[in-house]
């Protein structure tokens, strides 16, 4: 690992709202396995710099290898579900965040290690039961970006970053959260810094 040791300050741990992906210009697929339950899904685990820039496709030499995490399918599958067209098991898409961003963190974290550390933090930071607990819910209502922010610190004890997408009717929705997480993986951090998404004070929280 001694050429490939790529140093980065934190993690930037993304989750989506299934809702907010289908409802863009994109649209959405679902996943071979089915659609996938109305919760936050894991995007990934991006190795960052304090500048705001980061490495990626740290190692031409490293391809996803399945049969590494064989027994953690399942729940990446309910977890980690692709909503890209067409539509696939999800390999692509695990494929791809291990290539771009899982090769930049491999001094912390071996292939195996780095998809256990996802789903480890999103146990730890379940965003649906925190909004729901302040009374947020996916019902295509509109929120306070502050109370959802709120609701999240509340619950996990760091702020996250929000960031919208806008729907066919311009509205302004939550598509993702981003949370902070020191070099190991495992604990969450007060983000050295979180890009401005562009938001509206009041955002829609969409159905799934
Ligand atoms: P977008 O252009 O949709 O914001 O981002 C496209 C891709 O760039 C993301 O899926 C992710 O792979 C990468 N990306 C965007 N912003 C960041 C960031 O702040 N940090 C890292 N590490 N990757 C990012
Ligand atoms: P933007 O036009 O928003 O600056 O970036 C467009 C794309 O460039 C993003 O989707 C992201 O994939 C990539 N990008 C932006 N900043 C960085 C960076 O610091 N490092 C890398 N590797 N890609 C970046
Ligand atoms: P990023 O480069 O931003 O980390 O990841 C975005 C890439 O993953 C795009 O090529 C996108 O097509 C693919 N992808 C596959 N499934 C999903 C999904 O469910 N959500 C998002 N945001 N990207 C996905």
């Amino acid at each position: 690992a001694l050429c490939l040791s790529q140093d980065f300050d934190f993690f930037y741990f993304v989750q989506q709202w299934p809702g907010a992906y289908c409802d863009t210009k994109h649209s959405c697929c679902y996943p071979k396995t089915g659609k996938p339950i109305a919760d936050f899904g894991i995007h990934g685990l991006w190795p960052n710099y304090k500048d705001g820039g980061y490495p990626s496709d740290c190692d031409p030499d490293s391809r996803f290898d399945k049969s590494e995490i064989s027994d953690l399918i399942g729940r990446l599958e309910k977890e980690w579900p692709t909503l890209s067209c067409p539509s696939n098991d999800g390999t692509k898409f695990w494929t791809h965040e291990w290539v771009k961003h899982g090769t930049c963190s491999e001094s912390e974290l071996g292939q195996r290690e780095y998809f256990e550390a996802a789903l480890k933090l999103k146990e730890k930071a379940n965003l649906l039961r925190a909004l729901t607990n302040a009374g947020i819910k996916p019902n295509d209502e509109c929120y306070e970006l502050q109370d959802i922010k709120d609701a999240i610190k509340e619950a996990v004890g760091f702020t996250p970053g929000i960031e919208c997408n806008v729907d066919s009717s311009h509205n302004s929705q939550l598509y993702q959260v981003y949370l902070c997480v020191e070099t190991s993986g495992t604990d969450f951090v007060e983000c050295p810094l979180l890009q401005r998404f562009k938001c509206g004070s009041s955002i829609q929280f969409p159905k799934f």
